[in-house]
């Protein structure tokens, strides 16, 4: 299986994504990216996430597991996001009622 791929075509060899790999999978070896033992990829995505040409791809994962930094950055809103977190609670008490398999699904998935 291929855990991930780098478009030689669109690469402009900026190494952002060697930089940001925490177990420097990607290197940058004769003005060309290389893959160093792919198959100990952790696909956290830190790669594809700051490529600004979008030249890797995970062929296994669909696209929507990887949102660009700039997408997140559009999307992030400081008031928000601090209302979130002062009203975050521990929950302790429960209701009697069964959650639905899907959201479960979709938590365990995040
Ligand atoms: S997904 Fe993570 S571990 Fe895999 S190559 Fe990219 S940065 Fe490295
Ligand atoms: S971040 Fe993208 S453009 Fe830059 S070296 Fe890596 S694959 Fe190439």
């Amino acid at each position: 299986m291929t855990s991930l791929t780098i478009d030689k075509e669109k690469c402009i060899q900026c190494g952002l994504c060697a930089t940001e790999c925490p177990i420097d999978i990607i290197t940058e070896k004769d003005g060309e990216m290389i893959l160093q033992h792919p198959g100990f990829c952790l696909f956290c995505g830190h790669c594809k996430a700051v490529c600004p040409e979008d030249a890797i791809a995970f062929p296994s994962l669909p696209d929507h597991e990887f949102v660009p930094l700039s997408e997140a950055d559009a999307a992030m809103d400081p008031d928000r996001l601090l209302l979130f977190f002062r009203a975050r609670r521990s929950m302790r008490k429960y209701r009697d009622t069964p959650v639905e398999p899907e959201k479960l699904e979709k938590i365990i998935r995040l």
